[in-house]
């Protein structure tokens, strides 16, 4: 039988380790469905985080032989609660941990809702041959058939499997592995919210057994990593969505209070529509970076004659939340609308 015990980390929070041999293992809980109840076992929908990462933990003893495994709690809350300064602090801790060579994979437990968010994030600004997982559940402990304990169980399997070295962050939930820079939450209850229809599922874990099917393309590129260590905060980035009968407004609002950059979850392939043209001359005469992403959910945005005109950057197959991130991370390099471009290029 393992055994689990808890004792204060370096760094101020609570750490839990269990005694087991095998690849040493790192969750970090940040809170989330996984971590949440609510009153009653039909109750799927308007709970709350209510257990810590050592009561998760806790409830999953089988995960305990897969390897060595140490816990922290990062912070415990709803993933639509996380904000850039928290994004940052988890960055450096993850990055943190896969420069310790006594550390052989990551898990990270997540609110689903921004998931794909933390997971891209953490795709851009490391750069480790260690697996990285986010892992969440669609439905909360006390529920029937709740997700959470085999979605996690699953995540452990796969931080500890070589075969997951050097495949980049992933995502693992309802028995499938998929790239961060990919998966996306596409549906609002269903187990299976992040299978992706375009890019397909790196991998599965089947029968107790972590199979990939491909290796990703590898990214990361010579010259255009960005250095967390560095970074303090990260610039004013803000999502605005087109639609029919849109107002320039929000452009307004959003230079107004500081962005640095817009990001148009544009119609169509990053369409500019009538307000959208207005918005981005208003960028791009107040030093704002604007790329068109598209809000259709899937496809590559590509380039439009306008581009050179108003300055705008195209996505590629970024959606806007994760052209976000990028945004905000190559602000810290340039302000640069061509040289910006080529991040979108490569990332
Ligand atoms: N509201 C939750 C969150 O993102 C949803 C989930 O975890 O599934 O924290």
């Amino acid at each position: 039988m393992n055994t689990t015990r808890v004792t204060p980390s370096d760094h101020g929070q609570e750490t839990i380790e269990s005694t087991c041999t095998g690849p040493r293992i790192v969750l970090f809980g940040t809170g989330g469905t996984i971590a949440s109840s609510g009153a009653s076992a039909t109750q799927l929908h308007d709970y709350r985080v209510t257990a810590t990462l050592e009561e998760v933990m806790a409830s999953v003893p089988h995960m305990h032989a897969l390897g060595s495994l140490t816990g922290e709690q990062v912070f415990n809350v709803p993933s639509h609660d996380i904000d850039n300064g928290m994004l940052l602090q988890l960055a450096q801790r993850v990055a943190q941990a896969l420069n310790d060579p006594d550390v052989d994979g990551i898990v990270l437990t997540h609110g689903t809702d921004t998931l794909e968010e933390t997971a891209y994030f953490l795709d851009l600004v490391t750069n480790s041959e260690k697996p990285v997982v986010v892992v969440g559940a669609m439905r909360p402990a006390q529920a029937l058939s709740a997700d959470g304990p085999l979605n996690l169980y699953n995540a452990v399997k796969v931080a500890a499997s070589p075969q997951a070295r050097g495949k980049g962050v992933l995502v693992v939930l309802d028995d499938r592995i998929v790239a961060a820079r990919y998966a996306s939450k596409r549906h609002t209850s269903a187990t299976d919210a992040f299978r992706p229809h375009e890019h397909g599922l790196l991998g599965e874990i089947t029968g107790g057994i972590v199979r990939f099917f491909y290796s990703l393309v590898p990214r990361h590129v010579e010259g255009m990593a960005f250095a967390l260590d560095k970074m303090a905060m990260l610039p004013q980035v803000d999502v605005i969505f087109d639609h029919i009968g849109a107002g320039e407004h929000l452009y307004d609002a959003s230079i107004a209070s500081g962005a640095k950059g817009i990001v148009l979850a544009a119609t169509g392939n990053g369409s500019l529509s009538v307000s959208a043209r207005a918005g981005a001359r208003k960028a791009q005469h107040n030093g704002v970076l604007m790329v068109r992403s598209t809000r259709t959910g899937s496809g590559t945005v590509l380039p439009l004659a306008d581009d050179a005109d108003f300055h705008t950057i195209c996505a590629n197959g970024l959606n806007p939340q994760k052209a976000r991130l990028l945004l905000m991370l190559v602000l810290t390099k340039t302000a640069d609308f061509q040289i910006a471009q080529r991040y979108f290029d490569c990332w």
